[in-house]
């Protein structure tokens, strides 16, 4: 029998594999299933559209089967589809089709190799199955054809063709297993990859074995229980790709129940979207929102939740690319039709397939969303109760899509119950305000109880409570909305708002600048400045930050998260000059009385944003003596 090289890339690209997926040594089956598949589709098509094969009728299946006792272990995979003849069997197992594969590989850093996830994406097709064996043998009939041919190989570097006899059109593959890939002669580890993988192929897979059972009532000659041994087939796969069903067809307890089988969680999803998409790529998504946020959302080893397949085959459920990271909380699949299941194209055209896949998929995403808020309030307010912070990390990450996410986000407001949109807000704005205005940088109650939000509030000035620790960076990348400016009323900045908004300028008196120099002296460099305020109603004071400086909730979080090596931004008092305590300073020239009333006032200020005092017994103990004065 003449033994055939293979093609120098072959046995380099076999080098390759066998090396760097040795870890994940177990997709062979995946592949092996998946080309089963594919010679299924084949024949299927030209069997409705090929003159010699018009009349072919057969029940397209796959059948594994595999022997565990003996000298050997060997593991079978048979198909019957299209099937190869001889000139294919050279050419498709002897060659690689795509020099660009055998590049790609080699392309791969060392490191990147053993990323499973790169390659495992890709799939590796057939030339995997040398990783679990020490030979291989291929027997295949092309539909059609009378003869059958042999192929075989021990992975090293040749292959002897020959003829062969198979019964009927179709394809089946041998493994004789090496020490490596014994374990994959077992009913338990075939069943569970099947699952894994090739689930959801659309032809059904069935598994034979042999089950021994033992009749107790049945003594052999020396008392042992009998022991009897019965063949069994069965389908291990549940071929049902429920994605890739009309969405007519489909009920929504059938798109629930797929959910829950899927994801693993018991409650049902809050909603789903399932699109079917044709023309320059086809693929097909089905995107389901969680009822419950997923418990490791705000992880950074969060697991992504959407799984990419590639024509029913599952390709991997570990890619955080398939969807940006603020959508990470999105279940569902990724079917496509166009990436390559092989390594057999280029990577590059990988990412422009998965980028137009991925781009689609996100408007689709944000475009659903936008429509349950316009026409069903109650569904996005439980949507928004989960999800508004994720999508708010899309306004600073995915810039194409920021004015959608613009829409889409909520806030807690000073003037109306629950969230609102920046949409309403500007609705309700008087004709002549200039801003949009918001507070950040602590809880929604302290937030809400800021003396500085009332006095917005008296002047009838609707205020955004962003109380997310992420909105400090969020409303930053806003800027502005419709041209509106966004303005923080507890930033420096804002000091002059309420002028800006018609209100009469007061010329600060004389007396109130030697108040403000008292103050100021009293408080050395515990502040940046002390200023007047002509906007604070009911408090005698209020901490405000430079335009630039974070918030001072901002710089506790950036403390708590180990970020302790910037330098402590110093607040600005913002001082009521007409309360009674601050009147109290004014006219008294007692410098002890007058640091310890200053101090007081900062202090307290702080307090009110949630700021414990840098000392608080010293705070106490002034307290404490004034108060006895
Ligand atoms: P790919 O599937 O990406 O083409 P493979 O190395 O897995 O790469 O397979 C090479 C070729 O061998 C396939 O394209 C197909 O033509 C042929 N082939 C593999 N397995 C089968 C099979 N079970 N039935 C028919 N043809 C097959």
């Amino acid at each position: 029998m003449a033994q055939k090289k293979f093609k120098t890339e072959v046995a380099e690209l076999l080098q390759l594999i066998i090396h760097s997926l040795y870890s994940h040594k177990e997709i062979f089956l995946r592949e092996l299933v998946s080309n089963s598949s594919d010679a299924l589709d084949k024949l299927k098509y030209l069997s409705l559209t090929d003159d010699a094969l018009k009349g072919i009728s057969f029940e397209p299946r796959i059948d594994i089967s595999f022997t565990e006792e003996g000298k050997k272990r060997t593991l079978t995979i048979s198909d019957n589809g299209l099937g190869m003849n001889e000139e294919d069997l050279g050419e498709n197992l002897g060659t690689i089709a795509s020099s660009g594969t055998k590049k790609f590989l080699a392309s791969l850093s060392d490191e990147q190799k053993k990323d499973s996830n790169l390659i495992g994406q890709f799939g590796v097709g057939f030339y995997s199955a040398f990783m679990v064996s020490e030979r291989v043998d291929v027997i295949s009939r092309r539909a059609g054809d009378e003869q059958a041919w042999k192929w075989s190989s021990t992975g090293k570097g040749s292959y002897s063709l020959e003829e062969g006899e198979r019964e009927s059109h179709g394809t089946t593959i041998t493994l004789t297993l090496s020490e490596e890939g014994s374990e994959f002669a077992n009913r338990w580890q075939i069943e569970q990859l099947v699952k894994k993988y090739s689930d959801h192929i659309a032809y059904p897979i069935f598994l034979s074995y042999d089950q021994t059972t033992y009749d107790d009532k049945k003594k052999d000659s020396e008392g042992n229980a009998v022991k009897k041994v019965e063949h069994k087939v069965e389908q291990i796969n549940s071929s049902s790709a429920l994605w890739r069903r009309p969405k007519n067809e489909l009920t929504d307890e059938q798109y629930n129940e797929f959910y829950k089988q899927t994801t693993y969680d018991s409650e049902e999803p809050l909603f789903y979207l399932h699109t079917r998409a044709e023309g320059a790529t086809e693929y097909i998504t089905l995107f389901y929102i969680p009822t419950k946020a997923p418990f490791d959302m705000y992880y950074a080893d969060y697991r992504p939740g959407v799984k990419l397949y590639v024509k029913r085959v599952y390709i991997t459920d570990d890619d955080k690319e398939l969807l940006p990271s603020y959508l990470r909380f999105v279940r569902g699949i990724i079917d496509s039709e166009d990436l390559p299941l092989n390594v057999s194209r280029e990577i590059l055209q990988q990412n422009r397939v998965m980028s137009a896949i991925r781009n689609a998929s996100v408007k689709k995403l944000l475009g659903e969303f936008s429509k349950i808020s316009e026409q069903n309030p109650e569904l996005y307010t439980k949507f928004i109760a989960e999800y508004n912070r994720p999508l708010k990390e899309g306004l600073y990450s995915d810039y194409a899509n920021r004015d959608a996410l613009l829409e889409l986000v909520r806030f807690k407001s000073s003037s109306q119950e629950g969230w609102t949109s920046l949409a309403s807000y500007k609705e309700r704005m008087p004709a002549d305000q200039k801003s949009i205005y918001y507070i950040t940088g602590g809880k929604e109650e302290t937030l809400k109880a800021s003396p500085l939000l009332a006095a917005y509030r008296t002047r009838g000035l609707e205020v955004l409570i962003m109380s997310d620790d992420i909105d400090d960076l969020v409303v930053g990348s806003i800027g502005t909305y419709q041209e509106i400016p966004l303005k923080a009323i507890n930033k420096s900045g804002a000091v002059d708002d309420l002028k800006e908004e018609g209100e009469k300028e007061e010329k600060a008196t004389k007396e109130e600048k030697a108040l403000i120099k008292k103050i100021k002296k009293a408080l050395g460099d515990r502040v940046k400045d002390v200023v007047a305020s002509t906007r604070l109603v009911d408090a005698p004071a209020v901490v405000v930050v430079d335009e630039n400086d974070p918030t001072v909730q901002m710089q506790q979080l950036l403390k708590a998260m180990g970020q302790a090596n910037f330098e402590d931004t110093k607040p600005i008092l913002e001082v009521n000059v007409d309360d009674p305590m601050v009147q109290k300073i004014a006219a008294s020239d007692d410098k002890e009385f007058i640091a310890d009333l200053s101090v007081v006032l900062l202090d307290q200020a702080l307090l009110a944003e949630g700021v414990m005092p840098k000392d608080p017994v010293t705070f106490t103990r002034k307290l404490h003596s004034l108060l006895s004065r």
